[in-house]
């Protein structure tokens, strides 16, 4: 799949990273003429649906939702085979999209930036990669994931393990085999909660290790109904137009009400109803889920009182059922048979709150209570998400401003898109966006589109340099606190928030605003001519 070439010494555009994001932006570039590379770490393309090839995994969004729309021939042509995509379909549509609009030509894989300094007299970035070579590009684009960075924990021993380790953001390419094996899976996350059921299918043992407990709901997965596929293509532009006014730019119906405006009987009926349906429509069931706690409890004690009733086991059902962050407050997860998996006589859950890990040994895992034998040991244990991949290159900006010093209390962004002090450097779906709220791939777009337009603009115009101005960005942050704090998002000490990695700062990254109202305000701020942005 990789191949070498060189590297251009100048360029238009670099854009960094060869998932959905990176490959839109490279094809918009390439249509305003602009030269442009892809510069990749891995060796293909496919970003998040290239690394996590961990069994079960499989996306949240429906397929016929999470997919391209830009292209009316692609949405038509292609064809999902699941109500909801696993991996090896996602890196599938990965692979087509890189060979129909012919990618391949211009991404260098194998090829990590390291660092990315800005020449103020030239006003071009200078880039270089792991290898030493050096670009020096007018525009850098950063498509380098919210979920990138998987997060290694720091547990006492984790070197001397002699067994198998894998981490689920970082699975091997080949088959893992574990028939007969004794495995521990440590972190209950998504990845977590959609590896487990198919590992305990597989395995001779399965212990998992859960420090903090996620509501799921199930996805109901099921082969494409061709009438719904149908349902969807003969009228794919209305509805892909009408996702984009959503909150989560999904469409699904949102009931306005409150859960507090309904009697017992009804509330129930509608989280039965929207229950046996699957997948995170769920959270759509009353309007001020994440607004308000009495209305969110009625929630959160409904699907407790379903894991109560899946799970045989009491004392299993209790420390599956979460209490310590409102429903969807963390990342809703959605599963294929997750909790009646801890019905298998080949499953145990240690609840690391009661028993805490003390040391990984040479043989396996020890708690405060026991000493555990295993043959692999599975970390599911998530991501520096959001600014994880970003902060890994060294940025530096105008008058040697670091990124890593502008962001240490916090990603601070103007809408998510570009930073104060760093000129002509674009983030796809930054800290300050919709991105990991909503459906990644319309956020995807819609970045890709208004960065395009803005180049586009400057092309026209032959302005070469475009920079975010303190002031707008100091507008943006504010408001975007402003907004998550009239949610109960803030109250979870969730990736969200920082809050799963060690010294990170506790801000609220993503903008929850939404992203019908956020695109509104992208597109207000390009017809008052790209306000809040200095262009020269
Ligand atoms: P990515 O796909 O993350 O691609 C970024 C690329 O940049 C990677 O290939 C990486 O190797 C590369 N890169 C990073 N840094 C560098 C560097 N310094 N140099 C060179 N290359 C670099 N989203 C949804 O909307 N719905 C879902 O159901 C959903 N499920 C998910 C499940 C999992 C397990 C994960 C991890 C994420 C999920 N997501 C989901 C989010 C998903 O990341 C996005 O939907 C989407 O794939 C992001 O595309 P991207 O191109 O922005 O980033």
């Amino acid at each position: 799949m990789s191949e070498t070439k060189s590297l251009p010494k100048t360029l238009d555009a670099v854009i960094v990273g060869a998932g959905f994001g990176g490959m839109y932006m490279l094809h918009r570039l390439r249509a305003l003429g602009l030269s442009a590379r892809i510069l990749e770490q891995a060796d293909g393309v496919g970003g998040t649906w290239y690394w996590n090839r961990y069994p079960g995994a499989r996306c949240d969004v429906e397929s016929m939702q999470y997919s391209f729309s830009f292209d009316e021939a692609l949405q038509q042509e292609w064809q999902w085979s699941e109500r909801f995509a696993a991996q090896p379909e996602l890196l599938r549509y990965a692979n087509h999209i890189a060979d129909r609009y012919d990618l391949r030509r211009d991404i260098h894989f194998e090829t990590r930036v390291a660092s990315a300094r800005f020449d103020e007299a030239a006003e071009r970035w200078t880039v270089t990669t792991d290898k030493g070579e050096v670009v020096s590009a007018r525009h850098c684009v950063m498509a380098t994931g919210c979920l990138s960075a998987a997060r290694l924990p720091d547990i006492k021993g984790i070197a001397a393990f002699k067994g198998e380790t894998y981490h689920t953001g970082y699975w091997p390419h080949g088959k893992v085999d574990f028939t007969g094996k004794r495995v521990a899976v440590i972190g209950t996350g998504s990845s977590a909660i959609q590896a487990i059921p198919v590992i305990a299918a597989e395995a001779a043992q399965v212990t998992v290790f859960q420090r903090t407990p996620n509501f799921s709901i199930p996805s109901r997965n099921a082969p494409m109904d061709e009438a719904y596929e149908q349902s969807w293509k003969s009228d794919y532009a209305a509805r892909r137009r009408e996702a984009r006014t959503m909150r989560t730019g999904i469409l699904y119906a949102i009931n306005p009400l409150s859960a507090l405006e309904v009697d017992e009987a009804t509330r129930q009926a509608e989280y039965e109803r929207r229950w046996e349906n699957g997948g995170t429509a769920f959270m759509g069931a009353f309007g001020d889920l994440i607004l308000n706690k009495a209305s969110n409890d009625t929630a959160a004690e409904f699907v407790r009182n379903k894991i109560r009733g899946m799970v045989k086991d009491p004392a299993t059902a209790e420390a599956l059922a979460p209490k310590d962050h409102p429903i969807g407050t963390k990342r809703i997860c959605v599963d294929t048979h997750y909790y009646e998996t801890y019905n298998r006589p080949n499953v145990a859950l240690v609840n690391l709150r009661e028993t805490p890990i003390d040391t990984i040994t040479a043989t396996g895992i020890r708690t405060s209570a026991r000493d555990f034998e295993f043959d692999v040991i599975v970390l599911a244990t998530g991501f520096d998400a959001m600014t994880g991949a970003l902060l890994k290159i060294d940025f530096e900006g105008r008058g040697g401003r670091r990124l890593s010093a502008e962001w240490e209390h916090g990603p601070r962004s103007q809408l998510g898109l570009m930073v104060a002090g760093f000129p002509n450097l674009f983030m796809i779906t930054g800290p300050g966006s919709p991105s990991v709220l909503s459906n990644m791939i319309v956020s995807i777009e819609q970045h890709v589109d208004w960065i395009a337009g803005l180049l586009g603009h400057m092309q026209a115009r032959g302005l070469a340099c475009v920079e975010a101005t303190e002031e707008a960005q100091a507008d943006w942050v504010r408001h975007g606190m402003e907004v998550a704090e009239k949610t109960l998002y803030p109250s979870a000490a969730s990736w969200y928030m920082g809050a799963n990695i060690p010294g990170k700062p506790r801000v609220f990254m993503p903008y929850i605003g939404g992203v019908g109202v956020y695109r509104e305000t992208c597109d207000a701020i390009a017809a008052r001519g790209y306000e809040g942005f200095r262009l020269a």
